[in-house]
């Protein structure tokens, strides 16, 4: 038995969230990451069947980064019985404090499916009891032939693919991949000589604007609503997103290439987030490093408002314009920035800027598609401001970034299983890294097991 292992995906097939694998190898068994599925709400109801594994049996749970969908039922695993490790780099095992709390504070209200017992401050913290962190490319030895190490993804702060090593062969769980260069991150790590790759695919099958012109379509927007005398409002992601937002800001007001006006970083766990990103600088691309390195304040420039408190958040509407107002959810569907649209959706001076995808159904993806009237909190809200888009900084490899990762370890990978990413996206990639690439690449179904051979 011990020259095969076995992986089950369990969860982060078919759909981009809800990432969960299993990989059994000699007597271990491992998961890889543990995340929430979620669609239009924060977390599906299929979130709450039983795992298919006993969870009392698990050795280690890795986690590749901490964004809800790698690490949202944590907590469950640990309700049903873990008693196991966990494993990650350093940022991941911080950052994750805040991301689960801020989601165990919603879920545990939910009692239909008794998550008020499972999203306990108890079940939290008892996590980080299990919880030990890493360097990258730190060697980890979990048996005499099996050892592990975390690879930079480039995806957010602290984000890693996980490389295993077994009788000499290669197996690597990509978790999501960065879309490189990032304004704050080092570029992915290549990667080559693997046997059994497990990949992300959430943009199989679309490629992504250019990247080079971001910064500046950014300053264009700044400064248009700026002459208007506007309000520039920017739903945003509250990790990561909104920490290379404020680097961009934190650059060009420094630089004088936008003028000083109040900006308000509005979402309490952004703020909470970005204490974190200080502590990691020395996790930043070198370009960032350098920067930083000669201002004072990480993350702070003349202007700049962290309304932790929401007395202060509700002051922000009477606050002099032109300003700029940055707030969660990256997706308009609940959060600090639903008021904010209500109150600032009807001027026609005023701008709202997406810089994220905007899931369907989503009151982002309507603003983006140019509904004039929206519904927010009972009322009818007529959508006057200018709306503008900027993908350039999505955080994810677009297709021909994936196609590229695997040509790396064209020589020697064996077979490619596509996950994390909705049906289409994943069989495109499939099907265009057999036709260009000769590779043996499969998108498992949920519940599927595959051997590997060693
Ligand atoms: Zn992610």
């Amino acid at each position: 038995m011990s020259n095969v292992a076995k992986i089950t995906f369990c969860g982060g097939t078919g759909s981009v969230t809800g990432a969960n694998f299993l990989f059994e190898i000699e007597d271990k068994k491992i998961l890889i990451d543990c995340g929430l599925t979620q669609g239009l709400d924060l977390a599906d109801d299929t979130n709450w069947i039983p795992f298919p594994y006993n969870s009392a049996e698990i050795d280690i749970l890795f986690i590749t980064h901490a964004h809800i969908d790698h690490i949202g039922r944590i907590p469950k695993l640990i309700h049903e019985g873990f008693k196991g490790m966990i494993y990650s780099t350093k940022p991941t095992r911080a950052l994750t404090g805040p991301m689960l709390l801020d989601t165990a504070g919603i879920l545990s209200k939910n009692k239909q499916f008794s998550l008020d017992k499972i999203y306990t401050e108890e079940n939290v913290n008892a996590a980080f009891l299990k919880w030990v962190s890493y360097e990258y490319h730190e060697k980890i030895e979990i048996t005499p032939e099996l050892t592990v190490s975390f690879k930079n993804a480039g995806h957010i702060l602290g984000s890693a693919m996980i490389e295993f090593i077994y009788k000499g062969k290669k197996i690597l769980f990509t978790g999501d991949l960065g879309n490189s260069p990032s304004p704050l991150l080092p570029d992915t790590e290549k990667i080559t000589d693997v046997d059994y790759l497990i990949m992300e695919s959430v943009y199989g099958d679309r490629n992504h604007e250019s990247r080079d012109d971001r910064k500046i379509l950014l300053e264009r927007v700044i400064e248009e609503n700026y002459k208007r005398k506007g309000t520039l409002i920017i739903p945003t992601f509250s990790l990561e997103r909104s920490q290379e937002l404020l680097f961009e800001l934190n650059n060009l007001v420094e630089n004088k290439h936008i003028p000083v006006m109040p900006i308000f970083f509005d979402s309490p766990l952004a703020i909470r987030l970005t204490e974190i990103f200080k502590q990691f600088r020395n996790y930043f691309n070198e370009t960032a490093q350098k920067e930083l390195s000669k201002d004072k304040y990480l993350f702070d420039f003349p202007g700049l408002h962290s309304t932790l408190q929401s007395e202060d958040s509700k002051m922000i509407n009477d606050a002099p314009n032109p300003k700029i107002v940055i707030a969660g959810s990256g997706m308009s569907s609940g959060g600090r920035i639903v008021h904010h649209e209500k109150h600032f959706l009807p001027d026609t001076n005023n701008t709202i800027l997406l810089t994220g995808y905007q899931a369907l159904g989503t009151m982002g993806r309507l603003i983006q598609e140019g509904v004039k009237r929206v519904h927010i909190g009972g009322e009818d809200v007529d959508v006057r401001a200018h709306v503008v888009t900027i993908l350039g900084y999505s955080g994810h490899k677009d297709s021909n970034g994936l196609f590229n990762f695997v040509e790396d370890m064209q020589d020697t990978v064996k077979k490619v299983f596509v996950v994390m990413g909705e049906p289409k996206s994943a069989m495109f990639l499939v099907q265009r890294l057999r036709d260009n690439l000769g590779i043996e690449a499969y998108a498992p179904l949920k519940g599927d097991s595959v051997l590997l051979y060693f």
